[in-house]
């Protein structure tokens, strides 16, 4: 039967490459739920809806059809049938996108959209966020929480970066942790490690060993 995966942690713990390597290497599909969260975020900005306003984004949130890809190989992402998968990484969507996902009326779309992705995923599915252990797939046949220190996740996340970006390690670290402590402190499923998924710290791992110690657990 169909496999369910649910990787959740905070950003620059190696999320996305572990769990694309992991669907990839057990042949599931796969699902950045991130990627969604943005790809709202970033039509929010392009028509115009201040992002601030919570009632304004909440009376749009249905509008956009955010449709993802899930191979692990090539994972994709549109909005209204236009490729998003660049304009979702800018800065400016980076810094909008924890107040739109606090939306109440935001979430539960996306989270219906996440649920329906993952019942019809193929031989199963490595679906990867902040809230879907806890709250999207609490069923999941299992959970793995991704933590590191601080100065291992900006400096993961500045390496990431392109151009001017990648010496400012310091500003990213700051930005990382605002958004880390506003994903974590909202009231709708606040980024939160289930009871029981398995807390893998990868401060001291590198991308391949923490790899293997999700495919090994996932096999278990
Ligand atoms: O994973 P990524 O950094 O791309 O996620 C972007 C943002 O989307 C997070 O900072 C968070 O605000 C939101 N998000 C969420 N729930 C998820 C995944 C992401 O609220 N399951």
């Amino acid at each position: 039967s169909a496999v369910i995966v649910a990787i959740d942690g905070p950003s620059g713990t190696g999320k996305s490459s572990t769990s694309k390597a992991v669907a990839a290497k057990l042949g599931l599909r796969y699902l950045d739920t991130g990627a969604q969260y943005r790809a709202i975020t970033w039509w929010m900005i392009t028509n115009g809806i201040d992002t601030d306003d919570a009632d304004a984004v909440a009376l749009a949130a249905g509008k956009p059809a955010i449709v993802s890809g899930t191979d692990p190989a090539a994972p994709t992402i549109t909005v209204d049938g236009v490729d998003a998968s660049g304009p979702i990484r800018t800065r400016e969507v980076t810094s909008k996108v924890s107040a739109v996902s606090a939306v109440p009326e935001v979430r539960a779309l996306i989270t219906d959209l996440q649920r329906g992705i993952a019942a019809e995923a193929e031989g199963g599915i490595v679906v990867e966020g902040r809230d879907i252990g806890t709250t999207v797939l609490p069923d999941a046949d299992l959970k793995v929480f991704l933590t590191a220190s601080p100065e291992a996740r900006a400096a993961r996340r500045s390496g990431e970066l392109r151009g001017k970006d990648a010496a400012d390690v310091a500003a990213t670290k700051e930005a990382l942790i605002k958004r880390d402590a506003a994903d974590s402190g909202r009231k709708t499923s606040p980024l939160a490690k289930a009871g029981d998924a398995v807390e893998v710290d990868t401060t001291e791992l590198t991308l391949e060993q923490v790899i293997e110690c999700v495919v090994t657990l996932v096999e278990e």
